[in-house]
C-alpha cells in the first residue's frame, strides 16, 4: 500500500523517511541499549525545555490527551483545585478530565478568538483562595490562537500556585523558557513538533512539584509519580512502551538538533505559515484568528464565499494533488484548517497555494456555465 499524499495537520503529521525507517527493528525492552535510549530522550527533553536538573522528564504511554490526564489527576489531591483556563476544545478536553475523575476544579472560559486575560485571573484567584494550580492549553490547536504564557505564568507563581501547560501542539516547534517561566508541569507528545510518530507523551516537571504527587493518582496505569519512579533509577518502563515509537522519537530529536534546535524549527514553521497565510488571503480567504494571536503552527480559514463551496469536495481536490487538510473545530463559523509542521517546507506550502487556487477557478468556471 501506497500513501502519496503529505499531511498538513497538526499530528499525526508527515515525518522523514528517516524517521519512519527506524521503526524497522524489533526491539527488546530490558535490556540496557534500550533503557539507555529512552534516558537518552529524557536528557534531551529537558535541554528542549530550556531546563536544569530541578526538573525531570517522564514519558507516559498513549496519545497525548493520556499525559494530560496523568498530571490532571497526579497533582491535583482531592483537597486541592485546578483553575482551568479555556478557550478551544483541549481547554475543554482538560475540564472534561477533571469532571470525569472527580477532581475539584474551577473553569474560566473565553471565546475561540480571544486568548486567556492575566487580569482576569489574578481576579479569579484573588476571590477563590482554594484553588492551588492554574492549567492552561498554550497553542489551542482547535482554532491556530497562541496563547499568552508569560501574563499568565507571572500571575500564576505570583500567588504561588502550581501551574500546568498543554504545549502539546507547541513544543519542540515554539521556543518556551520552562523554567523561567516557572511551568511545573509541561506536557507534549511524540508525534507533534518533534515530528515523531504516535504512541506516547512526555511531561517535564519540576522535581519538587513531582514528588508531591506520591499517592495522589486516580489511575495506576495514569500514575505520574510512579511512572517516574519506575523510570528514573534506570530508564525503565512500568509497563510494555511503543519499542517503534521510541526509536523513531529518539531519531526525530536528532534531526530536531541536526535542523538547528528549536528554533530553527520556529523559523521553518513561521515561513510555512506566513506563504501560505498571505496566498490564500491572495485568493479571497481570511483567516479566523487575528494576526498578533496567530500561532506559526495550524491556521483555521473561513469558507471562502460563494454558495457552492464543498468542503469535502475541495478535501478531495486537493488529497488528490498530494495533500491531507482538515476540517475545522470552531463552533460559530464554516471553517477549515491548514497545518504546516512536520517534514512541510516551503515549496509544500507553495503549491498548496496554488491548488486551492486552481480548484476555487475550476469552480469559479462551473458555476459561470451553469449560469
Ligand atoms: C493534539 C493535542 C492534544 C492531544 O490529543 P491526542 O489526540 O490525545 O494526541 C491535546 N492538546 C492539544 C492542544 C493538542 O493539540
Amino acid at each position: 500500500m501506497s500513501i502519496n499524499y503529505k499531511l498538513l495537520t497538526p499530528g499525526p503529521l508527515t515525518t522523514s523517511s528517516t524517521v519512519r525507517d527506524e521503526m524497522l527493528v524489533d526491539h527488546c525492552t530490558w535490556d540496557d541499549d534500550y533503557k539507555q535510549i529512552t534516558q537518552q530522550i529524557r536528557k534531551d527533553l529537558l535541554k528542549i525545555a530550556q531546563v536544569g536538573d530541578d526538573y525531570t522528564a517522564v514519558l507516559m504511554q498513549g496519545s497525548g490527551t493520556f499525559g494530560v490526564e496523568s498530571v490532571i489527576t497526579s497533582a491535583v489531591g482531592s483537597d486541592e483545585r485546578v483553575l482551568i483556563l479555556t478557550n478551544g476544545a483541549y481547554g475543554e478536553r482538560i475540564v472534561q478530565i477533571a469532571r470525569t475523575a472527580g477532581v475539584p476544579h474551577n473553569v474560566l472560559n473565553w471565546n475561540y478568538d480571544e486568548v486567556p486575560q492575566a487580569d482576569v485571573v489574578r481576579d479569579h484567584l484573588a476571590a477563590n483562595p482554594d484553588v492551588t494550580h492554574v492549567a492552561m492549553v498554550h497553542c489551542e490547536t482547535t482554532s491556530g490562537i497562541l496563547n499568552e504564557l508569560e501574563p499568565i505564568a507571572k500571575v500564576v507563581k505570583d500567588a504561588g500556585l502550581t501551574f500546568i501547560v498543554d504545549a502539546m501542539s507547541s513544543f519542540g516547534g515554539i521556543p518556551i523558557a520552562v523554567g523561567e517561566l516557572g511551568i511545573d508541569f509541561i506536557i507534549s507528545s511524540a508525534n507533534k513538533c518533534i515530528q515523531g510518530v504516535p504512541g506516547f507523551s512526555f511531561i517535564i516537571a519540576r522535581r519538587d512539584a513531582l514528588e508531591t504527587c506520591k499517592g495522589k493518582a486516580r489511575s495506576l496505569s495514569l500514575d505520574l509519580y510512579d511512572q517516574w519512579a519506575g523510570m528514573d533509577g534506570d530508564g525503565k518502563w512500568r509497563y510494555t512502551s511503543p519499542t517503534h515509537t521510541v526509536l523513531a522519537f529518539a531519531q526525530a530529536i536528532r534531526e530536531l538538533e541536526a535542523e538547528g534546535g528549536v528554533s530553527a524549527r520556529y523559523e521553518r514553521y513561521s515561513e510555512n505559515n506566513e506563504i501560505l497565510i498571505s496566498g490564500l488571503r491572495e485568493l479571497g480567504i481570511q483567516t479566523y484568528v487575528g494576526d498578533e494571536h496567530q500561532s506559526p503552527i495550524i491556521t483555521t480559514f473561513f469558507y471562502p464565499e460563494g454558495a457552492t463551496f464543498s468542503f469535502q469536495d475541495m478535501y478531495d481536490y486537493i488529497k488528490e494533488r498530494g495533500y491531507a487538510i482538515y476540517p475545522g473545530k470552531v463552533t460559530e463559523a464554516d471553517t477549515f484548517r491548514i497545518g504546516n509542521i512536520g517534514e512541510i517546507y516551503p515549496d509544500d506550502m507553495r503549491k498548496v497555494v496554488e491548488i486551492i487556487g486552481e480548484y476555487l477557478n475550476q469552480v469559479d468556471t462551473q458555476k459561470g456555465q451553469e449560469q
